[in-house]
């Protein structure tokens, strides 16, 4: 059983760990800091409405975003409120600024021309800056190699100072906006452009640009985004500074993250679901043709177990399962059928006189003899060694017996190789009523026993019909 001491035990540990956090969390102020946070009312921030994941303002007019958060989480630990100044563009964001309708620029870049009437706080994040070009571009390791190269900036952005400034030999193309730039690079009207690496995973998904890609990264142009604050508001800024500080790279991450994973499932990997779609094909039509090959050995193997492999005709196994099939139609549907059995004459002799192989050959060309002149309907089988049956349905006793004097006359008179002339019996039956198979082939064997008794070369029917 767990301990009433070992659950003590955890609960002080539990306390102890939250006064430990909060004693990390303890913000010094200075006696100004404390009267300034006193008397504050609420702080006004500009914001960029349009930076997503990084911040904008959703249609009910609130922050959010990975900036929106990690402000929040530094005014919520110093004790200050804030309120947002609503703009409609990042331009109209920087004019309130500068005209100190807001004290606050919530994720901001340090450039010279800002530090005209901005302060700072230390780093809120960090974001790589990296080079997007279309797919056909190679990969870019420095950008003072390229001449002549054109690339597009959204106006009034740190990128568009620092490129002026550091690279002159690219042409600039200013854009109303970020995704406009991307669009602009996407058709043809820009060689490339820098974005953050957040932003631009982000919005090559989001605005469907796939042509796009990433070709390298400005490892100078690292965007350092802090809390931009008014000069004149210092009490402010070091306010501000103190909760900045008091960010672990834990949070940091997590509030990133939770920004980027809704980043992941926003946009659709098109090149997956094609690369999927390819697996699925292949596999289809690899298993359609194996499919297709079983389907057809399947075929030939059904064929191999009901054929005689020698005269091509039904085996016994066949012939005694459709035997079963005309009965049960001839009961249900009044229909005649009739059996016909042949036996070849002293076939016995064939073997011995001219081969084993020369019997096969009487054999198979007794089969096809057989199967040349009977109906498509009638069937025909191999019975025995030198026997065959066959099934003539909806044939009467007298089509039966004239069509065995045929097939008799026909062998007769046929010349075989080798041998030449050969004669077979017939026993000829039509189905009785309460007849099953044995009985009707009994019938039709004590037919072909009397044609055989009677000379050969001939036919009986049983009961006899003469
Ligand atoms: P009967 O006129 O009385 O029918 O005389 P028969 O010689 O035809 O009859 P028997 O039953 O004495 O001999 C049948 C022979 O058929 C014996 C056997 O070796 C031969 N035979 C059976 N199956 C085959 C076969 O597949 N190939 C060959 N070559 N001969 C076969
Ligand atoms: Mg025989
Ligand atoms: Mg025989």
């Amino acid at each position: 059983m767990v301990s009433t001491k070992a659950v003590v035990c955890v609960f002080i540990f539990a306390i102890w760990v939250s006064f430990a956090h909060a004693s990390d969390l303890a913000i010094e102020f200075t006696e100004q800091e404390k009267a300034y946070l006193q008397t504050a009312a609420p702080i006004k921030m500009c914001v960029d409405p349009d930076w997503v994941p990084f911040e904008r303002i959703n249609n009910q007019g609130q922050h959010e975003g990975i900036a929106a958060d990690l402000v929040q989480l530094v005014t919520q630990r110093v004790g200050l409120k804030i309120e947002i100044y609503p703009v409609k563009t990042w331009d109209e964001s920087l004019a309130a600024s500068r005209s100190k309708h807001c004290q606050l620029l919530s994720f901001i870049n340090q450039t010279p021309v800002r530090d005209e009437w901005l302060i700072y706080t230390e780093p809120t994040f960090y974001d790589t800056n990296i080079i997007v070009t279309r797919e056909e571009h190679p990969f870019v390791a420095d950008l003072h190699a390229l001449k002549g190269k054109s690339v597009a900036i959204p106006h009034g952005t740190m990128i568009e100072e620092r490129i002026r400034r550091d690279y002159p030999n690219l042409e600039v193309i200013l854009a109303d906006s970020e995704s406009a730039a991307s669009l602009l690079v996407s058709e043809r009207k820009a060689d490339l452009m820098i974005r953050s690496l957040i932003v631009a995973a982000y919005a090559i998904k989001k605005e469907g640009l796939f042509n796009l890609k990433i070709a390298g990264q400005v490892p100078e142009y690292t965007n350092n985004l802090r809390i931009g604050v008014l000069k004149d508001e210092k009490i402010l800024r070091d306010i501000l500074d103190k909760g900045v500080k008091t960010i672990t790279p834990q949070e940091r991450e997590a509030i990133a993250n939770k920004h980027v994973l809704v980043i992941a499932q926003k946009g659709i990997d098109y090149s997956l679901v094609w690369k999927i779609l390819a697996v699925l094909a292949l596999v289809l039509l690899v298993s359609g043709y194996w499919i297709r090959k079983l389907n057809a050995l399947n075929k030939k193997l059904e064929r191999l177990s009901i054929t005689d492999k020698l005269t091509g005709v039904f085996n016994r196994v066949k012939f005694d399962a459709v035997l079963e099939t005309e009965i049960q139609r001839s009961v249900r549907f009044q229909h005649p059928f009739s059996v016909i059995m042949l036996d070849i004459d002293h076939f016995k002799q064939v073997n011995d006189i001219h081969g084993h192989q020369a019997g096969d050959a009487v054999l198979t060309e007794i089969a096809r003899l057989l199967q040349a002149n009977t109906r498509e309907t009638d069937i025909l089988g191999r019975w025995g060694g030198e026997e065959f049956i066959i099934i003539c349905p909806q044939t009467d006793i007298n089509g039966a017996l004239g069509l065995a004097k045929n097939l008799c006359r026909i062998i007769n008179e046929h010349n075989f190789p080798i041998v030449q002339h050969k004669t077979a019996s017939f026993g000829v039956t039509a189905y009785q009523p309460g007849d099953h198979a044995e009985s009707l082939v009994a019938r039709a064997d004590a037919a072909l026993y009397q044609a055989k008794h009677n000379g050969r070369n001939q036919v009986k029917t049983w009961p006899s019909h003469e």
